[in-house]
């Protein structure tokens, strides 16, 4: 065989990832490699990027698997996707756990069937940075020298956990779109305090749907791609509308599971979930062979994926937006449910659904479509008030939860064994930790922390301390018709 034929032999056999929408399933849907994908998120016809197959860990790699320390865990996972990314690099980029806390991950028994999964020991105290801390890595090592511009739009966790994984990176500028009133306060001070010069933070007049719609009107905007070309830069997007994002959240739900019981009994799932990228991650890991028997949704009063599982029904006609103590939820628009539909019934059906989501606000499932949905998932919300109840509870094992935690209770169930998400720690929340804990307003949020870091013994990060001590940096509020102007003045300063 000449050489040529080799190489073309061996393109095939590399995990390729596809866009999620097609007019026609195989004719307009070019399978691209996943570095194309972290460089480029945004597919053909508005779409993402999604695997066509995912690997299949077998049972004598599952106890190979179970003595590993989490960065030995996660290289070996990631070796299976064969990706078309030396392994030395993701090396580099799973050594940012070395950042987090003793192991990237701390998994907390509650009791016999009920565990908690910890994935917020990282550098800004939520989730995000479990994929956001190696992605950054590796966004670095691809770009090669060539000048980049990461976009992000958050809900309040996604932009410090972004800004945060590329300060000061080298050929890289950042910028981070929040909704002005929509995150918390430490969430806030963690993005308008940024000193390093390659980090711009706006808020925006608006809620979280606002912000990443304008993130993806500029990601498909080829005025404004070009002007940055010209400017020397390549566009590129840091939201779990980014592929890169969700490889590293598959991880860490295979990791429980081994970890629990070395992936002998199965084990509910339960996520607190905005833009569907952590739950995804889990589908992901059960379809890799992950022992996950139901993966459980929970929501906010924002409450559009109990609907959307329940009933099939995706409507977003006349729902507002709600303001609730769990903001990383105050979502309607949750874009990861499209991978989800496109894996389970095809690039097309997913086209026509999202058209119609465009252009009625609305789409609906077939009986049979939510029956094979309803197979695996399951969903439920908390109103604040069931959140905080849930907050004490917890909090009488002596382990404090975050809001967006707490929503998880409502879906346990005593005689199921059943892993609880944490996706912040409580830091991040303090008024309303003290408002369910002591059933008062906090006026003085740093003094509260402390008083609840001293009764549970905790030990306060020094990073979220600081913040209330230093100046505030970023102050610009835009409209959504400036964004684009800003940024371009900004990248040619
Ligand atoms: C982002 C976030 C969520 C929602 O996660 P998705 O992957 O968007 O579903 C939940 N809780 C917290 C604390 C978050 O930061």
């Amino acid at each position: 065989m000449n050489p040529k034929s080799i190489k073309a032999l061996k393109d095939i056999n590399l995990p390729k990832l596809v866009g999620t929408r097609a007019n026609f399933t195989n004719e307009d849907n070019e399978p691209v490699n996943l570095d194309y994908a972290l460089l480029n998120p945004a597919a053909k016809y508005g779409g993402l990027y999604a695997p066509i197959n995912l690997p299949l860990i077998s049972k004598k790699e599952f106890k190979k698997l179970s003595n590993m320390d989490y960065n030995k865990f996660a290289l070996e996972i990631i070796k299976k996707f064969n990706f078309n990314i030396s392994l030395n690099k993701f090396k580099k980029a799973i050594d940012r756990y070395n950042k987090f806390d003793k192991s990237a991950v701390e998994i907390k028994k509650i009791n016999k069937n009920l565990y908690i999964n910890e994935l917020w020991h990282g550098p800004t105290r939520a989730f995000k940075d479990m994929a956001l801390q190696p992605f950054g890595e590796l966004l670095s090592l691809l770009s090669n020298g060539n000048k980049q511009l990461i976009m992000c739009a958050t809900s309040g966790d996604t932009g410090p956990a972004t800004l945060s994984s590329f300060e000061n990176a080298k050929d890289i500028k950042v910028v981070c779109l929040y909704p002005k009133d929509g995150t918390s306060q430490v969430q806030r001070l963690q993005m308008v305090n940024q000193k390093a010069p390659n980090l711009k933070v706006i808020g925006i007049e608006g809620n979280f749907d606002d912000a990443q719609q304008a993130l993806k009107m500029l990601l498909n905007d080829d005025e404004f791609k070009n002007t940055l070309k010209d400017l020397g830069y390549n566009l590129s997007a840091a939201n779990s509308v980014n592929f890169g994002r969700i490889l590293f959240q598959i991880i860490y739900h295979i990791y429980v599971c081994v970890h629990i019981n070395k992936n002998e009994k199965p084990i509910d799932i339960i996520i607190p979930s905005g833009n569907f990228g952590n739950a995804l991650g889990a589908y992901y890991a059960k379809k890799m062979g992950a022992n996950i028997d139901k993966i459980k949704i929970a929501s906010n009063k924002n409450n559009i994926l109990t609907q959307f599982f329940n009933t099939g029904i995706y409507d977003l006609n006349n729902k507002e937006l709600i303001h609730t103590i769990s903001p990383a939820m105050d979502i309607l628009i949750s874009s990861n449910i499209e991978r989800l539909l496109f894996d389970k019934f095809g690039p097309v059906r997913t086209k026509e659904l999202m058209d119609n989501l465009a252009n009625s606000k609305k789409y609906e499932l077939t009986n049979d479509e939510l029956e094979v949905l309803k197979a695996e998932f399951q969903a439920d919300y908390c109103d604040d008030d069931e959140c905080m109840e849930n907050i004490c509870k917890v909090a009488k094992n002596g382990i404090l939860i975050d809001p967006h935690t707490a929503t998880c209770l409502k879906l346990t169930q005593d005689d199921h064994l059943s892993v609880i998400t944490s996706t912040a720690q409580w830091v991040k929340f303090t008024p309303s930790m003290i408002k369910a804990l002591k059933n008062r307003d906090s006026s003085d949020e740093l003094a509260d922390m402390k008083l609840l870091a001293n009764k549970y013994h905790i030990k306060l990060p020094k990073s979220i301390i600081k913040l209330f001590k230093e100046d505030e940096i970023h102050t610009q509020v835009v409209k959504k018709d400036e964004i684009k102007s800003n940024i371009i003045d900004w990248i040619k300063r």
